[in-house]
């Protein structure tokens, strides 16, 4: 653990979709690196929880109640988290949806709440943080993608371009931002356990882990540990990157 002088363990965090799944890992984890966590999502009860969980083992963290697919609200919200903190070091773009179907079937209000929730809020809330970060030089920008952005996913289309188009955005950042000190890079899951796969059909998980390398679905921390990595300090040098972890499922 880093001691409480670092300047680590002041910076402040943004985690959007903390209530459950990968962004819980992701913010238990960041608060346990000594950042301070706020956590965002659409209802105060589940957030309050993992406030809790941080507070009682002595980090420190605040709650965001927020649609993300709302883009004015969402822009006011992380305005609203610089005004309080007087900074943000860190964003997790984090929160998700799928709508899956196959293409000839998809409605337009799926593919386009898909890309609402999972792309433009990524943008609101970068374009929101990159001024208060470029004013610290110092910033990291992580966008939680997926491999199917990567490789693309039968019955998927409008996930994976929302997870394929947070790549380019996050390339465009990573070259706009650099010279400030910002980076920002783009972590991949491949298979997760959380509440956005339990329902998949336990063959088709089998079939998944069979595939993979390391013959074993993800967990959120598998996840977590890669974002504390890229959101850290020393993690610098790294800008512009996808970052599948996926056991080993694609290899790209
Ligand atoms: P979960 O379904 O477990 O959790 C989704 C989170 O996003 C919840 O905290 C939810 O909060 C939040 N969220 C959803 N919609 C909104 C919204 N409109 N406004 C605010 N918050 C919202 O998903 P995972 O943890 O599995 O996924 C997290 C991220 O990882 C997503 O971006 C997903 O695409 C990605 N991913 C997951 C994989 C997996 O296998 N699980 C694989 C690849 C990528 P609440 O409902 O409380 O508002």
């Amino acid at each position: 653990m880093p001691t409480p002088s670092t300047p680590a363990e002041r910076r402040v965090a943004l985690v959007t979709g903390a209530s459950r799944g990968i962004g819980r890992a992701v913010a238990l984890r960041l608060a346990r690196d000594g950042r301070r966590v706020i956590l965002a999502s659409r209802s105060q009860g589940p957030l309050g929880e993992v406030r809790s969980l941080i507070e009682e083992t002595g980090g420190s963290a605040a709650t965001c109640v927020v649609d993300v697919g709302d883009a004015p609200a969402l822009q006011r919200a992380v305005e609203g988290v610089i005004d309080a903190e007087g900074r943000l070091d860190i964003v997790v773009n984090n929160a998700g949806i799928t709508k899956d179907g196959l293409t000839l079937r998809m409605s337009d209000a799926d593919f386009d709440e898909v890309l609402r929730t999972n792309l433009t809020s990524a943008f609101v809330v970068s374009r929101a943080a990159a001024r208060a970060m470029m004013k610290h030089r110092f910033g990291r920008i992580v966008n939680i993608g997926s491999t199917s952005g990567v490789v693309g996913n039968a019955g998927q289309a409008n996930y994976a371009a929302a997870k394929a188009g947070l790549i380019g955005l996050t390339k465009s950042l990573a070259r706009e931002l650099g010279g400030k000190g910002v980076t920002a890079n783009v972590i991949a899951p491949g298979f997760i356990e959380t509440d956005m796969t339990a329902g998949l059909p336990d063959e088709v998980k089998a079939r998944v882990m069979e595939a993979m390398a390391l013959k074993r679905l993800g967990t959120p921390d598998d996840i977590a540990a890669a974002v504390a990595y890229v959101s850290s300090d020393e993690a610098g040098y790294l800008t512009g990157q996808t970052i599948c972890v996926d056991g080993g499922l694609t290899m790209c």
